[in-house]
């Protein structure tokens, strides 16, 4: 397929703006790069997608997020609102998880997956919770990433907060699901160990996380830090911080992911650096928990890797990249902290690498010969000049999410000007409120 009259952004090194080029797609690659007159001439016989004019560019990456809290939108807490992060924990999240069915699992994954087609997110790294449907739980999610077309990394977050038998079913479901992968792998649907986070996790139970895989071929995903309650419990428990205790059990490594790190002292971050550790940054999740500003700005200074999630938020990922821009200036009361060029860094760049860990048979995230073709088309006008030093805000400040009118992942085209190709968004929608509503009566019960 030939997608021809684009103006390309490249997202490569350096990044590149192209007016008037095409991009040529084989399978689920991009083959071929160049404007657009000398590839139709090149190739005159391929199915051509007319891009007329409009941006054409990578797919966005969510580094961490959770497809199970869809059910949560709208939904009312009981009582007095949680007063900080742990009763949110308490009083939303480990009740609404323990609500889902597989099916609603299948539903929240799906729901989601339409809302990243029809915001530009082609990858994402999930961190799956449903207590009462642990087995078989990240096959359904994986069903539904094929079903959407998309990219996606599963994993199941292992806990103790349920007791030993729901903890050693989680550890089954992830080495089930990773051997599955090793069995049959596939290029759009990718597999790591999941853990809750440190203050949910006992020693024997982190031990036995760490007897039952090698992290060194799938690495761990894992909250930490997110609250000071994880450094609170961890030095109760063992007398270390959250990161040294991770460490102790093997969690760190350069195919782990450390989601949040907000509450973490200069050593920890040195750890984390020392041993390649992926950390990712949810601004908007931090700001609704109230849990504070990462320093994100020191972790990069620090040479820590730093990936841009979402946590469950909307896949409309410049609406994270916005909440970065503006998080980190009200947080230090300074407008020069964390500017576009370091929002783009984290978010397409680090994001890039980070999804290369996973699905690292072609290079993502960048429009490039030999790359995976996970490509949106955005139908934006600047109204200033525009140039790749000025693109990040621009997108900040000019680029809606509801400007992608074309998505494509692994050179199948998803949406197209702006209707979606292989799912039925009213039908699953109209279902999703159904089971949503059953899921609220039982989180109410
Ligand atoms: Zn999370």
């Amino acid at each position: 397929m030939l997608i021809a009259n684009a103006t390309l952004i490249t997202w490569d090194t350096p990044n590149q703006i192209l007016e008037n080029h095409a991009l040529y797609l084989e399978g689920d690659r991009i083959a071929d790069l160049g404007p657009s007159s000398e590839l139709q001439t090149k190739y005159p016989q391929a199915e051509t997608l007319d891009a007329r004019g409009q941006y054409v560019m990578p797919g966005n990456i969510c580094a961490h997020t959770h497809f199970y809290g869809a059910f949560a939108r709208g939904m009312a807490i009981p009582g007095d609102p949680p007063k900080d992060f742990p009763e949110i924990l308490e009083r939303l999240w480990w009740k609404l998880d323990k609500a889902l069915s597989l099916d609603d699992v299948r539903y929240s994954a799906l729901v989601c997956l339409i809302d990243a087609i029809k915001h530009g997110a082609t990858t994402l790294i999930d961190h799956h919770a449903s207590p009462n449907a642990i087995e078989g739980s990240l096959d359904v999610i994986a069903e539904a990433v094929k079903q959407a077309g998309l990219r996606a990394c599963l994993c199941y977050e292992v806990t103790d907060r349920d007791g030993p038998e729901r903890a050693k079913a989680g550890i089954e479901e992830n080495l089930r699901f990773l051997k599955s992968q090793i069995s049959n792998p596939q290029s759009q649907i990718a597999g790591a160990f999941g853990l809750h986070a440190s203050l949910t996790l006992s020693d024997a139970t982190l031990e036995a996380c760490r007897a039952a895989h090698d992290a060194r071929n799938y690495g761990f995903h894992i909250h930490a830090a997110e609250h000071e309650a994880d450094q609170y419990d961890s030095l109760k428990k063992s007398g270390m911080r959250v990161i040294d205790r991770l460490n102790k059990f093997g969690v760190l490594g350069p195919r782990s992911i450390v989601a949040h790190a907000v509450h973490i002292d200069p050593r920890e971050a040195e750890l984390l650096r020392e041993t390649g550790t992926w950390v990712t940054h949810q601004p908007r999740s931090n700001m609704n928990n109230a849990v504070g500003a990462a320093d994100v700005e020191g972790l990069l200074r620090m040479g820590v890797k730093v990936g841009l999630g979402n946590d469950g938020f909307s896949n409309a990922m410049w609406d994270e990249w916005k909440t970065a821009y503006l998080h980190h200036k009200a947080a230090r009361r300074d407008p020069r902290r964390m500017s576009g060029t370091t929002v783009a860094e984290i978010a397409v760049t680090n994001n890039a690498a980070l999804a290369g860990v996973f699905f690292p048979q072609a290079p993502i995230g960048v429009l490039a010969p030999g790359a995976f073709a996970d490509i949106i088309f955005v139908d934006y006008h600047p109204t200033t000049p525009m140039t790749v030093d000025n693109l990040p805000w621009h997108i900040l400040f000019g680029f809606e999410n509801s400007m992608v009118t074309t998505t494509i992942c692994a050179g199948k085209v998803l949406m197209k000007d702006r209707q979606l190709l292989f799912l039925d968004e009213a039908e699953i929608t109209a279902r999703s409120r159904e089971m949503a509503k059953n899921a609220w009566g039982r989180f109410a019960a």
